[in-house]
Parts: structure tokens; sequence; C-alpha cells
């Protein structure tokens, strides 16, 4: 697992993060957060469904003199595989309580139903904006580590449980939560704000709307809440949440000017504008990367491409194939 780091660390304030083993994935863990109240554990997060996340769960809660029949709460902040796959394992062994945003669960059963039809949507949907690929992508792995958990309780923007409060904070999801800690003010993050990942944010299907605009929304939410620390899904915690926001809200701004410039050029599919730009740290061209990563870069570059839609900049056209954008014409001031 997360070979330079413990298992667990001790946060102070009755907060453990304890580092659950994601195998096989650049990110390397996620973290759940045990947090101590009145009457009991809560566990924000609970990794994905596999043995050796059970494993590390149960040896981190143990680490620290606990067992899984003191977590009173799981939170869900939102419901990818990474964050919410053990859940069922976890209500299976006693958790009584699992919570997540309504909008989440919906995702998760319109995900979770029939999850290999809605791959095949999400790849025609890829397709019909300019990509498609040769071959399986070996997607279905996410699928053996996740499983449809009913919530026993669904939380609205401000809901309060325990120590934590509630902050609805769509756009990585659509119902994404945050979690702020009365007792610390530190901000349980998520995937919404990490540090150096840029949250993936992208449109996967038709009608998604503008889910950059909202999580740009939710960027200017977080950085206002005056929290104190980030606790964040993947990496390390972090004292700089306004700082971070600024970072992320920067690169949206500068990935949107080379998104314009490069329809400037001509009038293309979301994939022509996904070939023009420079991807990954490194700046890898579009066919450099594996196809999975292409998917997701068409999809993001499709979010951009929404945004600026959504503010009348941008034109598309949908009775052509690939589906079609182009700059919107601006007559000069007088
Ligand atoms: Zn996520
Ligand atoms: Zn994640």
């Amino acid at each position: 697992m997360a070979h330079d780091h413990p298992l667990t660390s001790v946060l102070g304030d009755g907060i453990v993060q304890i580092r659950l083993p994601m195998a096989g994935n650049p990110m390397r863990y996620v973290n759940g957060y045990l947090l101590e109240d009145d009457d009991g554990f809560t566990l924000v997060d609970c990794g994905w469904k596999a043995d050796d996340v059970l494993e590390a769960l149960n040896a981190g809660l143990r680490e620290h003199g606990h067992t899984l029949a003191d977590v009173r709460r799981l939170l869900i902040t939102h419901v990818h595989f990474d964050h919410y796959g053990l859940a069922g394992t976890l209500m299976r062994a006693g958790v009584p309580m699992l919570a997540m945003h309504p909008k989440d669960w919906e995702a998760a059963q319109m995900h979770l139903t029939d999850p290999a039809a809605f791959d095949r949507e999400a790849d025609a949907w890829i397709a019909r904006n300019g990509f498609s690929f040769e071959g399986e992508i070996e997607d279905e792995l996410h699928h053996h580590r996740t499983e449809l958990t009913k919530p026993t309780h669904l939380l609205e923007d401000g809901a309060r449980v325990g120590r934590l409060g509630a902050m609805w904070t769509p756009g990585h999801t659509p119902g994404h939560l945050c979690f702020v800690d009365k007792v610390t003010g530190k901000i349980l993050t998520g995937d919404h704000v990490l540090d150096p990942v840029t949250p993936h944010v992208g449109v996967w299907r038709d009608h998604r709307g503008d889910p950059l605009g909202a999580y740009e929304r939710s960027l200017h939410a977080v950085a206002a809440c005056g929290a104190t620390g980030a606790l964040p899904a993947h990496g390390e915690p972090f004292a700089d949440v306004a700082g971070r926001v600024d970072e992320l809200l920067a690169h949206h701004r500068h990935r949107e000017r080379q998104i314009l410039a490069a329809l400037e050029v001509e009038p293309t599919s979301a994939t022509g504008v996904a070939r023009a730009l420079p991807w990954r740290r490194r700046g890898d061209p579009f066919d450099r990367l594996p196809d999975m990563h292409r998917q997701f870069a068409v999809a993001e570059t499709i979010a951009h491409l929404e945004h600026l839609r959504a503010r009348g900049l941008v034109h598309r056209e949908m009775d052509v194939t690939p589906i079609r954008y182009s700059v919107v014409e601006v007559p000069d001031r007088v």
C-alpha cells in the first residue's frame, strides 16, 4: 500500500486518518476519516469493496483500540466506487447508519442497477463526441469493487450529523458532499478539492447540464466557508483551502482559454478540441494517452464546452456526426 505513509495518522481533536489501499491505482489510497463523537464514531468514506480494504480498515481501527462495532455512522462524500464500494459490507457487519446526498443516491441507482448498460451508454455518448476505440475498456473491473447499497439517511445541504455539517458541493458528482467539522473548523473535502490532483469533472451523457459551472460555484462556496484546513479523500491534509481553490479556478480558466483558441482555428468535435490540448502534467498529446484516459479527456473537454455554451460563448450542432462546437461570433462594440 502507501509505502511512505503509515496506515493511520492521528490528526488530533478525535480525528484519525486511515489510508485504505487502492491496489494498482496511481492515487494509491483513499482516506477514511474516523471522528469521535459523544455517542460513538463516524467514518467518512470507506474505500472500495475488496478484502485488503476491509483488512486495512479493521487494522486501522485496532491500532487505536476500536473495532467496527464502535462505528455508529458511515457518511459518504460521493458514490464513486473508491469511496462507497465497501458500504454494503460494512452495513452487513452491523454499522447502523449510512448517509449520503439524495442526488448521489440517485446517481448510484442509475450507475449500478445495470452497470454494463450504463457503460455502453457512456461509450456511445463519447463516440457521438468523436472518440471511439477498438476493443474493450477494462472498466468492468470497477463493478466488482462496489455494490448498490441503500442509505438509511439522506443528507441535504446544511444537515448536521454529530460534529459534522454537510455542505452540498455538486460538480465532481451531482450529489457530492463536503463535511465541515464544528470542533476543528476543518473541512472534509472528498474529491471536491484535492492537492496536487485536479478533480475530474466530466460530461458522460447528454442532458447533464453544466457540471463545471456547478463545480466552480461549489469551489467558491468552499473558499468562502472559512475552513482552517482540508482533509481530502486522496493525498494528505493541507492547510490553505482557499489558496488551493484559487489554483483550481485558475487552472480551469487557463484550460478554457486553450479550448477557445482551439475552436477559433475551426469548428470541431469535443475530441477535435481534446486533440489540440496538452494532457497530464507532462503535457502529453491526446493520442499518447491510454484509451480509458482518452475517454476521460473527452468527457472533461465536453464539460468545458458545455460551461462555455451555458454562457453563450460556444454553439453546439447536434445534427452532425460527431457533435460539433464552434465559437459564437460576438459583434464588435462600437
Ligand atoms: Zn470521485
Ligand atoms: Zn476518489
